[in-house]
């Protein structure tokens, strides 16, 4: 109901809470972007401000589209003491899915010699689609290794570099996470899907530098002008989706053992502090080090091959940050500080300058924000704002977001069709499934320049980079 939004400025709207809701909608949005969000949005994030424990408001991003129970770019921090909940929908299927970039010290006009030959070595490098397995078996102790350890047990395994850690949240190991409270299906479903990128929306991107906007930043973050850039956008593949699927049952239940009336049953949740809480919160941690684990091993391949093309490249990974959390940070709402459940979900940690927590070499700048846009619109690196900490308890944009479903652009375009037009344009598509390219074509997302600007506007994030997609390996 558009009658409920306040427009705050040129880029806030707010929902007073009324009903059920405990806080009110706060929503990052130009105005064009509002008028094409989908309602289901602002309905969905009205529903999240009604459960339990939720503190400051329900946080929407400018790329923010109808998700599972919560919208994909939202936001919502809960008090553990104040009966606050965990939901499995508000991490989302896909836990840790997030984007990892790459520095190469590369010149992209030296790269368009062999990007033919580096897109096909690539894309045999990559596995990729639905339930494409790898050349990695991981036996039920190296599982559990794997879940304790993130990327910091890929690195001891020899799938990255030691040098990479400090360039991953929590140091590319995610402390809390419980292997044991992962059941057996979900370790079964990934036993061979580590160092595989998944379907769809994942992809493996060599970028160029395009334009800078932000030159002290960029040069902390190593982004220099014309040269490449590897991105890799994927998560937990099987196991965090079947770890989703599985506690969305138990805390339907949960939550009607609590006697939380839910006003969706998509939102099901448990209580922090009760025991599918808890046990929720080691499985999905081991699920955050299966993504960062994961995405670590795809760089290592990435580093790979591109050092057989370009012997002399120095992959560094500029940063790895995930965009479906829920993490315990602390943050000062109203006039208190203190310690918060943040469900991010289709929303990155955006941390400003100066946060302990920003690698060094990086803090002066902020923590940079990986943005995908499209495989034919390119993507942005933005870095954290000190003001998006009151703003959006540090969240920032994760990408354009859809601007239609899957169906819809299956309907309207042909992957055939998507490929040829991108390869004109001298973007090389390589994905096991047509399909899956029109699902993914570039007109199904919003602008991402109106997104960026926006999460700008609002303090959230501010521009640093823009990058031009030249090979896409596609899900
Ligand atoms: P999600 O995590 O919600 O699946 O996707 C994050 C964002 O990635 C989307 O909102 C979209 O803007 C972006 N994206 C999807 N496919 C591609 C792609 O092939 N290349 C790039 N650069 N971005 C993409
Ligand atoms: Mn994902
Ligand atoms: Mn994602």
């Amino acid at each position: 109901d558009p009658a409920l939004l306040n427009r705050v400025d040129d880029v806030t709207w707010r929902i007073e809470p009324s009903g059920p809701m405990h806080v009110p909608v706060v929503i990052f949005a130009d105005e064009a972007l509002i008028r094409d969000m989908d309602d289901k949005v602002a309905e969905q994030a009205r529903n999240v401000a009604a459960l339990p424990g939720i503190v400051g408001a329900s946080y929407v991003m400018p790329d923010a589209h109808w998700g599972y129970g919560f919208p994909i770019g939202g936001v919502a921090a809960f008090d553990a003491e104040a009966g606050g909940v965990v939901s499995a929908g508000g991490v989302g299927f896909d836990i840790s899915c997030g984007v990892r970039s790459m520095t190469t010290g590369i010149a992209a006009a030296e790269l368009e010699h062999v990007k033919e030959s580096l897109a096909e070595s690539l894309a045999r490098a990559i596995p990729a689609g639905v339930g494409s397995e790898g050349t990695i078996t991981l036996d039920a102790r190296q599982m559990d290794a794997m879940l304790a350890g993130g990327a910091a047990w890929a690195v001891e395994q020899g799938w990255g570099e030691p040098a990479d850690l400090t360039r991953i949240e929590e140091d590319g190991r995610m402390a809390g996470a419980r292997p044991d409270f992962v059941s057996n299906r979900a370790k079964e479903r990934q036993r061979r899907e580590m160092g595989t990128l998944g379907s769809g929306n994942h992809y493996l991107e060599i970028q160029a530098v395009e334009e800078i906007f932000d030159p002290t930043a960029a040069a902390a973050y190593g982004l220099v002008g014309g040269q490449v850039v590897v991105t890799i956008h994927c998560g937990s593949r099987g196991l965090g989706h079947q770890i989703g699927s599985e506690f969305l049952i138990e805390m339907a239940a949960a939550a009607q053992a609590a006697g939380i009336a839910l006003p969706d049953r998509e939102l099901a949740c448990a209580p922090i502090l009760s025991e599918v809480g808890q046990r929720y919160l080691g499985a999905m941690r081991a699920g955050i080090n299966c993504a960062l684990a994961n995405r670590e091993i795809l760089g290592h391949f990435a580093r790979r091959v591109l050092r057989h093309f370009f012997p002399r490249a120095e992959v560094r990974l500029l940063f790895d940050v995930s965009h479906n959390t829920c993490k315990v940070e602390r943050h000062r709402t109203g006039r208190r500080e203190r310690e918060l459940f943040v469900h991010r979900k289709g929303a990155t940690r955006a941390l400003g300058p100066g946060h302990p927590e920003v690698p060094a070499p990086l803090r002066a700048a902020g923590q940079p924000v990986l943005i995908g846009g499209s495989m034919g619109t390119g993507s942005w690196v933005l870095a954290g704002m000190a003001q998006s900490e009151e703003r959006a308890l540090a969240s920032a944009c994760h990408g354009a977001g859809r601007a239609m479903s899957r169906h819809a652009a299956l309907h309207r375009w042909s992957g055939r069709q998507i490929v040829d037009e991108l390869a004109m344009r001298g973007i090389l598509v390589r994905s096991p499934s047509l399909r899956g390219v029109a699902e993914e074509a570039p007109g199904a997302y919003k602008d991402v320049a109106a997104v960026v600007l926006a999460a700008e506007h609002a303090g959230l994030a501010r521009r640093v980079a823009r990058l031009r997609p030249m090979i896409v390996i596609k899900g």
